[in-house]
């Protein structure tokens, strides 16, 4: 295994670019560890990283665990979506604490600036995330680090305190200014990307940790493709196109249950079945119906009384045929949630969502 001096969390944002640079420039070694998860994460864009930026970055995934986190519910809270800012980066900061033999690392580094985020980098929370990781002897923040006491890489020599960087609070103008001098001209834009952190994404994750027990890493993926129907803990997820389809059949495990139109051209939906949801055949019939009323070659020959239409639901290599008439309005009630529909159970299982992290 390839050695480093240093192991960096690396987001694919500026700052974390800034803060691997920053030690790069001083002789040393960084490997770039990017995280993913259903919620966040680019795993595509690592070997463009690479080249891009001239790091060498490893992909690792905390899918399951950082579910796992979020199903305990998460003891510094979460933001006003789902995002548990806090508990993330301790959960992160543990895993490159854990895998520092691994690459003989001697440091830590984060992109971290000092007040940029009003939940977890304030100073009292950049304090609790290095205490409860246990990191502190060997987490350095490159680009506060002036605002802060040195680390114990600072006193032992292994960096140059001078050349690190005393950034603070929510301008980005200083990083800008380094990116420019270091001459790193591609960079996304800041806070974008994390799924927890957006409604839109936040609504289809709350009814999983409802109704799965456990949930996991694959339900969200799962979660995250198409149009997301829900009655209680029956659970329909439904293609809007080609790549919707395809993400479908490659999500699909041992025990769901696949749906498709037959002889006409119709997306296709995905049952998995959760604890207390009976799928019997009339509740297939009906997810099927609304399954057929997306399909507008289906529509037309149902309404021109070209026969009846057909659904083929497979699962685990047996195929049954059910006839249905498309329909939108679901006799089980299956329904796309909105935010507002989620928000009290939101709110009984997370609380009020008062960690704020300015997303
Ligand atoms: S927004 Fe918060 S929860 Fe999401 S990846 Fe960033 S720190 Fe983690």
């Amino acid at each position: 295994m390839k050695q480093y001096d240093a192991l960096a969390m690396f987001s694919g944002g500026l700052d974390s670019i800034l803060a691997a640079k920053t030690i790069i420039e001083q002789g040393l070694s960084v490997l770039g560890l990017h995280f993913v998860s259903p919620f966040f994460g680019h795993p595509d864009k690592v070997a463009h990283w690479s080249e891009t930026y001239g790091l060498d970055i490893e992909t690792v995934d905390v899918g399951d665990e950082f579910v796992a986190l979020l199903a305990s519910r998460p003891p510094h809270g979460v933001g006003k979506c789902l995002n548990p800012c806090v508990d993330c980066k301790i959960l992160m900061l543990r895993r490159c604490k854990e895998l520092m033999p691994v690459y003989g690392a001697k440091m830590i580094l984060t992109g971290e600036v000092k007040g940029q985020r009003p939940m977890s980098q304030r100073r009292d929370a950049l304090d609790v995330i290095s205490r409860q990781a246990g990191v502190r002897d060997v987490l350095l923040r490159p680009l506060s680090a002036l605002n802060m006491k040195p680390s114990p890489a600072e006193i032992d020599g292994l960096v140059d305190r001078e050349k690190l960087h005393n950034f603070n609070g929510r301008t980005r103008k200083p990083q800008f200014a380094l990116a420019k001098r270091l001459g790193i001209t591609e960079y996304p834009q800041p806070a974008g990307g994390c799924k927890l952190t957006i409604l839109d994404s936040a609504k289809r994750y709350v009814p999983l940790f409802e109704h799965a027990d456990p949930p996991r890493a694959a339900d969200f993926h799962l979660a995250n493709v198409g149009r997301q129907f829900w009655a209680g803990p029956h659970w329909l997820a439904m293609g809007r196109n080609q790549e919707d389809n395809a993400a479908l059949a490659e999500l699909a495990q041992a025990g769901d249950i696949l749906l498709d139109v037959k002889d006409h051209p119709s997306p296709f939906g995905l049952i998995r079945p959760l604890p207390g949801a009976d799928w019997s055949r009339a509740a297939l019939e009906d997810a099927a119906a609304l399954l057929a009323s997306y399909s507008p070659k289906a529509v037309a020959a149902a309404g021109s009384r070209n026969g009846p239409i057909i659904v083929l639901a497979t699962r685990g290599g047996e195929t049954t045929e059910l006839e249905v008439t498309p329909e939108r309005a679901s006799r089980l009630g299956l329904a796309e949630l909105d935010w507002e529909s989620c928000l009290p159970a939101k709110r009984a299982m997370f609380g009020e969502g008062d960690q704020d992290d300015g997303y």
